[in-house]
């Protein structure tokens, strides 16, 4: 392999969810990826993904496999993470409709609606316009979605979808974070992969 083009190893956090369309999708973007769910994996990954699933379910998981305090400092320390719908909301500093206790890691200076787009369209698809990713759009697939009520200065927006209240932010980047609404893994367009190892990882790895 040159080393213009290094291979990362992505860690897909592997406790419940959606972990193996993400592992995929790296895959298909030309890095390597593996489900990850015991501390000292930590230690062998250049960037982390939180995949879709359930995130109060993946904040209790990762809290009794003694990975949720390990996970929040990496962040803290800026480990380059992508989190998907779920995974978005573990990355939010603050969580509307959030479930009594429910914890996430932060790291996003942003507050998140839980099932923003209600249950009328609580599964939807759409053309979704990405900055930094040239046309044609991405295909976002939204499954109980949430999407993202405030940002701070520090966040980027990188997409919106226009809603009756508004347009709200569904893809965002802070740093080395980056976290999208919906879900780019269902489907076989591996280009917010892509995006997210080589506008971030790469970077970061410098
Ligand atoms: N509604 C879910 C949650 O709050 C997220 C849905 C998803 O990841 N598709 O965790």
């Amino acid at each position: 392999m040159s080393t213009d083009s290094p291979t990362f190893r992505i860690g897909v956090l592997a406790l419940q969810g959606d972990f193996r369309e993400h592992i995929r999708s790296v895959e298909q973007s030309g890095h390597y990826a593996f489900g990850i769910n015991q501390a000292p994996e930590l230690g062998e990954i250049d960037a982390l993904i939180l995949p879709g699933g359930e995130s109060t379910t993946i904040a209790k998981l990762a809290r009794s496999f003694g990975l949720f305090e390990p996970i929040r400092d990496l962040i803290k320390a800026g480990l380059p993470v992508y989190g998907s719908c779920a995974g978005m909301i573990l990355l939010a500093r603050e969580i509307e409709g959030a479930a009594p206790g429910q914890e996430s890691f932060g790291g996003i200076d942003m507050k998140v609606l839980r099932n923003a787009f209600g249950r009328q369209v609580d599964s939807f698809e759409g053309d979704i316009d990405f900055l930094g990713i040239a046309a044609p759009a991405v295909r976002g697939v939204f499954i109980r979605a949430p999407w993202v009520e405030k940002v701070g200065s520090g966040v980027e927006v990188l997409a919106t979808v226009e809603s009756p209240s508004g347009a709200h932010p569904v893809a965002v980047k802070q740093g080395n974070l980056l976290a999208t609404s919906f879900h780019p893994e269902l489907t076989d367009d591996s280009r917010v992969h892509r995006y997210f190892i080589e506008e971030i990882v790469a970077k970061a790895n410098r």
